[in-house]
């Protein structure tokens, strides 16, 4: 099959020529899915997309009048797509449920303890040969409680690794997971995790009903001091709301690897001449604030796997069997 392939990165295209033993026909560019740029997928069947694309109404429409009849996303969410409009225009989405959950999970790890332990800040005041340690105290994950919100894939890959920092941990999720009850984490309503946890961790999806799932009252129920990280999606916190709580004081610090604006703004290289955006600019400057482009997922292993996962997709669709079809 003839494929666009959307938001293509240099580091991508290695495993596109490692899996693709089908002989299917990628084309590669590094410009996002948009108005401007739909012209670049005229002449193939399908597009293989990311989240920096954008996939409304009106795009999908116009795919399905160019001939396309697959949409490969190359992520595990799909909340960027307009499924129904891609059911109304015949267009088959496909995904990759889950190619690395260890990836996403190690990373918001580590987003914890850059954040608790003052990691990127004791690095950036080394540049000026300031070595004191004034501020950079953290606390102990020993012993303190992680709540997790979604114990899917990579709910439980963190779930695990928290475990051997000896952390309590608490859950919430409409569907409990038995690998997780067996690690020991203990289910609970999202107000009592909020209360009870020292660091909580966002690994659910963003949809109509997790759209703002934790907004001004969800951080003010948060103990006094608590950690916020979110490699979700953006979409799931009130982001005005966490730039207010955190000037207030009231919650210890975030660790931020999405933003529900970050379309346009992360995957690019803005030096010299950053967008417009005075939230995200307020939020930039809090000082336990850590920000990363979205990059969780980015280990030589997940790419691998996605990319092995995409072209079996597209392989699959091409010879009519349906597999890791997203469904509306
Ligand atoms: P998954 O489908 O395996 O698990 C999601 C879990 O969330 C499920 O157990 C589901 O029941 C639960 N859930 C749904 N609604 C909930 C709610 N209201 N409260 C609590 N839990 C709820 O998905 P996954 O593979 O673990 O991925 C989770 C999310 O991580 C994805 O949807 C995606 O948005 C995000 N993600 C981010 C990156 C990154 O690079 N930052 C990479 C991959 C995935």
């Amino acid at each position: 099959m003839k494929i666009q392939v959307y938001s293509a990165h240099p580091f991508e295209k290695i495993y596109f020529e490692k899996w693709n033993t089908q002989g299917h026909q990628f084309r590669f560019t590094p410009a996002s899915l948009s108005l401007e740029t739909i012209d670049q997928a005229q002449g193939c069947e399908g597009v293989a997309c990311f989240v920096a694309d954008t996939l409304n109404q009106e795009i999908i429409q116009k795919l399905s009048e160019m001939g396309i009849r697959l949409i490969a996303l190359r992520s595990a969410g799909y909340d960027y797509v307009d499924r129904v409009a891609s059911k109304a225009a015949g267009i088959t989405i496909a995904h990759v449920p889950a190619y690395s959950p260890q990836a996403v999970a190690e990373f918001a790890v580590g987003l914890i303890l850059a954040v608790n332990r003052k990691i990127v800040k004791a690095s950036l005041q080394g540049l000026n040969y300031d070595f004191s340690l004034e501020g950079l105290l953290g606390f102990n994950l020993h012993e303190k409680t992680i709540g997790i919100i979604g114990t899917g894939h990579i709910g439980t890959a963190f779930a695990k690794i928290m475990k051997g920092f000896g952390s309590h941990l608490l859950a919430s999720d409409p569907v409990q997971n038995p690998v997780c009850s067996e690690l020991g984490v203990r289910y609970v309503p999202l107000e009592e995790l909020l209360r009870m946890s020292d660091v909580v961790s966002l690994h659910c999806p963003l949809t109509e009903s997790t759209a703002h799932l934790l907004g001004r009252c969800q951080f003010l129920q948060m103990k006094p001091g608590a950690l916020l990280i979110n490699t979700g999606r953006g979409g799931l916190i009130d982001t005005a709301a966490l730039v207010e709580v955190l000037e207030s004081g009231h919650l210890g610090g975030a660790g931020l690897d999405v933003y529900e604006k970050e379309k346009g703004l992360f995957f690019k290289n803005h030096q010299g001449n950053p967008p417009q955006d005075p939230l995200f600019s307020e939020l930039q400057k809090l000082p336990g604030v850590v920000i990363t482009p979205h990059q969780a997922f980015l280990t030589q292993e997940a790419v691998s796997n996605i990319v092995e996962t995409t072209v079996a997709n597209v392989t699959a669709f091409e010879k009519g069997k349906a597999i890791n079809l997203v469904v509306v």
